[in-house]
């Protein structure tokens, strides 16, 4: 293996048979450990996500280190409710047992995180992979070196290598050559839909259990009963936040075709108020990630009309917040996950014909719903499935601790956040403890005879 060794990993499965990672204390001393730690280099997180995406500390604060800390708290606040075993009821076949679901941690777990949220996306399911009692191997994307170098530095301060080892490099050689040489017992992937794939199939050859958060073009509906004022703040304020560059971001607007040009009108406002006249200089305005991913979106702008924005800088790496309409609904634009500063604008007649464009690409992650009608927001809530989804907001969702957050289909399989990272990482076991006192003959052969008693039963 290129520079992680089988002895590392085998040496990571002995301590976590042990036992060392499952009693309550000691996982809510790592999680302490690890708040103490990322509070610490608050500092050099701000400057390295600066580095890497010119995020501002406050933008950071909201959606990377920040985003963990509040993911921490919530979780050592509820790790031993989590931990108790769910008492389930026994049915009348089973009586006089008892019933219960214990929760068992599942082992040496791989998280591989993208480049986009480079320190939140790595280390939140790393939260819920500690609290449930795992060892973890985490690798973090090779396209955000500046974080790489911090979360290293966190990790390594303050965790053994045979509990949490981390792991940098260029994902196509170092994971393979961790997943063909050794069976995890769960991968949790975040990335493209594309590499997604390639993970699922190396997971397949060992039957280990994945959970794939994917990408995918999340649509935002404006219908003709939306209040277009707060509509268009919401969508600008996600839209170009990390410059587009966000799973959940919406991806392509729906409007109805009576409030087009207003909505038009609010957005290049708000554009303007939020990232200024001058969005390169704006500590508002990130930056995309690298020269590939900035030609590839400029590629884009060729598939119909900039109505606001469309100026590019590679030097550095700046695309305009850009609003765009005529698109051909054939073009890349529409096929593609933008995932960047460029939106498309569309308008539609029927509910109907809007629906046909959504379904080109199935399963979003997110859907966004713009509506002051309930009954109007419900019907759409029931037409496309989708990860998740809003109500006259977007992208907020993935915030809320409590509700969980991934996709379904081409968006991913899976979900965390909260409690649900704990199940993620836990193996639900099935236990029936039955007494010895009463042990009726009825259970034992011969059977013959006993098949109206069994239909009483069972
Ligand atoms: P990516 O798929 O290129 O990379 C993700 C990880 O996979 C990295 O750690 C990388 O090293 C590794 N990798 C790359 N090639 C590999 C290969 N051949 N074999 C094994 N591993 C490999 O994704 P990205 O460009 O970093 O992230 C952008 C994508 O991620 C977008 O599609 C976005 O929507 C998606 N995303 C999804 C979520 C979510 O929560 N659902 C969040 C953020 C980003």
């Amino acid at each position: 293996m290129s520079s992680v060794s089988i002895e590392q990993l085998n040496a990571m499965r002995h301590y976590f048979a042990s036992g060392a990672t499952r009693s309550h204390a000691f996982r809510k001393q790592q999680l302490l450990a690890l708040k103490k730690a990322i509070i610490a280099h608050e500092r050099e997180i701000y400057a390295a996500l600066y580095s890497d995406l010119k995020k501002s500390p406050e933008e950071c604060w909201v959606t990377e280190n920040g985003f963990v800390l509040s993911e921490l708290d919530h979780t050592i606040n509820w790790l031993s409710a989590w931990m108790e075993p769910e008492h389930k009821a026994t049915n009348l076949l089973n009586l006089p047992s008892k019933s219960r679901v214990i929760k068992e941690p599942l082992g040496v777990v791989l998280i591989i995180g993208p480049w986009n949220y480079p320190f939140q996306l790595l280390l939140t399911p790393l939260i819920g992979a500690i609290a449930a009692g795992n060892c973890v191997v985490l690798k973090p994307s090779e396209f955000a070196p500046a974080t790489d170098v911090v979360m290293q530095k966190i990790i390594e301060s303050i965790f053994p290598q045979e509990y949490i080892l981390y792991v940098s490099g260029d994902g196509a050689t170092v994971i393979p050559a961790m997943m063909h040489h050794f069976t995890f017992d769960h991968v949790f992937y975040t990335g493209s839909t594309a590499v997604g794939k390639i993970i699922y199939k190396m997971a397949a050859e060992r039957l280990v259990p994945v959970t794939l958060e994917l990408g995918g073009k999340s649509p935002c509906v404006v219908t003709a009963n939306a209040h277009i004022q707060v509509t268009a703040n919401r969508i600008v304020v996600t839209k170009f936040s990390n410059a587009g560059q966000m799973c959940i971001a919406p991806d392509y607007v729906l409007v109805h075709v009576s409030v087009k040009e207003q909505l038009i009108i609010a957005m290049k406002k708000k554009i303007v108020q939020f990232f200024s006249e001058q969005p390169i200089h704006s500590h508002e305005f990130g930056k995309i990630i690298n020269e590939k991913q900035f030609h590839r979106l400029i590629g884009y702008l060729k598939d119909g009309t900039v109505v606001h924005g469309g100026e590019y800088d590679v030097q550095h790496l700046f695309i305009a917040p850009t609003l765009m309409e005529s698109i051909s609904l054939d073009s890349s634009i529409m096929s593609d996950e933008i995932f960047g500063p460029i939106l498309p604008i569309i308008s539609y007649d029927t509910e109907e014909e809007a629906l046909s464009i959504i379904q080109k690409n199935p399963n979003p992650l997110a859907f966004y719903i713009f509506s002051n009608q309930q009954k109007e927001a419900e019907r759409w809530l029931d037409k496309v499935p989708s990860g998740a989804a809003c109500i006259n907001n977007a992208s907020w969702h993935a915030t809320n601790h409590h509700l969980p957050f991934g996709g379904r289909g081409f968006s991913g399989t899976g979900r965390y956040h909260g409690k649900y990272s704990f199940d993620t990482f836990s193996h639900e076991k099935a236990v029936l403890q039955t007494p010895t006192w009463f042990d009726p003959s009825m259970k034992y052969p011969p059977f013959k005879g006993k098949l109206k008693l069994f239909k009483k039963f069972i």
